[in-house]
């Protein structure tokens, strides 16, 4: 018996074998058919529509994208959709976008006689707070229609998740006029404070004819700033460029003191009701930054790139010097030592070196003993080898709690954070970062970047020369910020 099973045995599992091969073979074909058929079909819709759809999985704050293209001999167009998971936000958004879309679309049908030239319309868009409840995003929309000049727009709202209804400005001051008052004071000096350091003329006109219904609504920048990100001849002259004007949530506390506010932001205890004097909105910029900066009366942008230095560094300094632009490298500790040529040459060539921690924790699970450690380690290295210690900082994931904050201040460090997120981790498509960047760019802007990754190096040369068209001057963190004060944190300029 035992003897029949081992003869008979080899056979049988041979024709087992054999017929479970046939089985997975007609299933692999049966697949193989149905996706060329499948693709097949896609392409002969993709030429008649000559729209291009696709997804990325980039898991940026929870959302994803959706991007359509079109590239035909008279548009150029990339749209970045953000798929949330409120389907209320999605269409909302989509609706502004199509109509926004709808109206280039028909400038480029009435132009198309007339120029033999593409019209280009990049549309991305930035997150800049999420939660169970609201999100706050801005769109960016740049359209080159072969006029006198390309035109940046933006569009900015606070949402809320479940209806997509935008919480007004009003509504966030609580519904008073001495909030709006004191809010439209605040913009006022902005706008003269900018002015000043662009060397521009800031009238008293300038200011007093805001026009109010512009900041109807407005973005939750991040827990501690309320900002209206404005393209350029949106509130000013465009000779002004673009007007970014950000507000202290603690210049504005007296006014945030309810539930709906206090969602959204951090807000500090309200100034107690003693009979004083309110302090006047300091333009403590204003005093310290002089008019020979670089960006003075230029444009300015400033590229940082973290996690390295790695294998890419070399290449990414070479376009930056055949380009001649500056950059930002965040470096981590542990990298710098095992690659400390490569730091040397980024301080020779005149880039900036920050801090990005030792080995990458989040800093915000540390004592803060061991944030001091991990960042006195780092600085230490990065002095050694290149004989100075940085004054910028960036945390790992932009995680910093009041902990982090008061050990880059006793370290005489600036927190250094970024307004435009290029997700390039996620993506890892050079066509797709260069658009995010490029397409969000406003003046002042802090770009993040990884030069770890070989795709995030390739989409450089591309941005470089997106943003010189549109005017934009690459300098370093420290060029575009100037003074920076130990222990603050800085999004932009
Ligand atoms: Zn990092």
């Amino acid at each position: 018996m035992r003897q029949k099973t081992k003869q008979w045995q080899p056979q049988r599992r041979r024709n087992q074998r054999r017929s479970r091969l046939i089985v997975i073979a007609s299933r692999v074909s049966l697949v193989c058919a149905l996706l060329f058929l499948g693709y097949g079909l896609i392409d002969i819709w993709l030429s008649s529509n000559d729209e291009r759809y696709y997804f990325t999985s980039s898991q940026y704050n929870g959302v994803t994208s959706k991007f359509v293209t079109r590239d035909t001999l008279i548009e150029k167009t990339s749209i970045e959709y953000p798929i949330t998971n409120s389907p209320a936000v999605n269409a909302f958004v989509a609706k502004e976008i199509s109509a926004v879309d709808q109206e280039f679309r028909q400038t480029v049908q009435r132009g198309s006689q007339l120029h033999h030239q593409q019209m280009t319309q990049t549309i991305t868009y930035q997150i800049t707070l999420h939660t169970d409840e609201y999100i706050s995003l801005v769109l960016h929309i740049k359209q080159d229609t072969l006029g006198a000049h390309p035109t940046a727009m933006t569009k900015f709202w606070t949402l809320r998740k479940k209806d997509a209804a935008p919480v007004t400005t009003r509504q966030l001051v609580g519904d008073s006029d001495a909030g709006m008052n004191r809010l439209m004071k605040l913009v006022k000096s902005r706008v003269a404070a900018i002015a000043q350091q662009r060397g521009m003329i800031a009238n008293q006109r300038l200011a007093e004819d805001l026009p109010a219904e512009a900041f109807r609504h407005f973005l939750a920048q991040d827990r501690n700033t309320i900002s209206f990100p404005f393209g350029a001849g949106v509130i000013v002259p465009s000779s002004y460029g673009d007007m970014t004007l950000a507000v202290s949530v603690a210049d504005m506390k007296d006014s945030l003191q309810h539930p709906l506010a206090k969602q959204l932001f951090t807000v500090p205890a309200p100034t107690p009701p003693t009979p004083q004097p309110a302090p006047a909105p300091s333009p403590q910029t204003a005093a310290t930054q002089s008019t020979n900066t670089p960006c003075a009366n230029r444009p300015c942008v400033a590229l940082t790139f973290d996690d390295g230095p790695g294998p890419h560094t070399e290449r990414l300094l070479n376009t930056l010097r055949d380009k001649q632009a500056k950059a930002s490298f965040f470096v981590l500790g542990s990298k710098a030592s095992q690659h400390p040529g490569t730091l040397r040459r980024i301080a020779r060539e005149g880039h900036d070196i920050g801090n990005h921690s030792w080995n990458h924790p989040n800093l915000t699970s540390l004592s803060a003993a061991a944030v001091r450690d991990d960042l006195a380690r780092t600085n230490a290295t990065i002095k050694h080898i290149t004989g100075s210690s940085p004054i910028l900082a960036r945390a790992p994931y932009g995680a910093v709690n009041p902990i982090v904050q008061a050990e880059l201040r006793s370290l005489g460090m600036a927190s250094i954070m970024w307004s435009v997120d290029t997700r390039d981790w996620a993506d890892r498509n050079s066509e797709i970062i260069c658009q995010r960047a490029v397409g969000s760019a406003q003046s002042g802007a802090i770009i993040l970047l990884h030069d770890i990754h070989g795709t995030s190096v390739d989409a450089v040369p591309c941005i470089i020369d997106g943003l010189a068209k549109q005017g934009y001057q690459l300098v370093t963190v420290q060029q575009l910020l100037g003074v920076v004060t130990a222990g603050q944190e800085y999004r932009s300029r």
